[in-house]
């Protein structure tokens, strides 16, 4: 009786490993789509940071319309956060603020 029990017992094992193994198969195959999109991903966030760098370039750029000190004109790479002249027109820096209340009428 315990015998042929233990028959029964190990053949339903022989096929819960063969079940294992196709699984391990199957999750290698998840693995290996998982690291693949995984990289993918990565390159993509790459991209993205790339990006924001040349986003935060647009925001050097408009440093002429946003330093505390601006050239009336503003100028390409002017304006700076103390009174100057601009080194593009040579005009005298305004102070932003009273640029601003001046309103934009160029
Ligand atoms: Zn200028
Ligand atoms: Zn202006």
């Amino acid at each position: 009786m315990k015998e042929s029990k233990h028959k029964k017992y190990s053949t339903k094992e022989i096929k819960s490993n063969l079940k294992i193994q196709f699984e391990m198969k199957t999750v290698k195959t998840i693995m290996g789509v998982l690291v693949l999109s995984l990289i993918l991903t990565t390159v993509s966030c790459k991209g993205g940071a790339k990006a924001e760098s040349s986003t935060q370039t647009e925001q050097q750029e408009m440093d002429e319309y946003t330093s505390a000190y601006v050239c009336p004109m503003h100028c390409e790479g002017s304006g700076s956060a103390t009174e100057g002249s601009c080194p593009k027109c040579g005009m005298t820096y305004v102070k932003n603020e009273d640029h601003n209340a001046n309103g934009h009428k160029h």
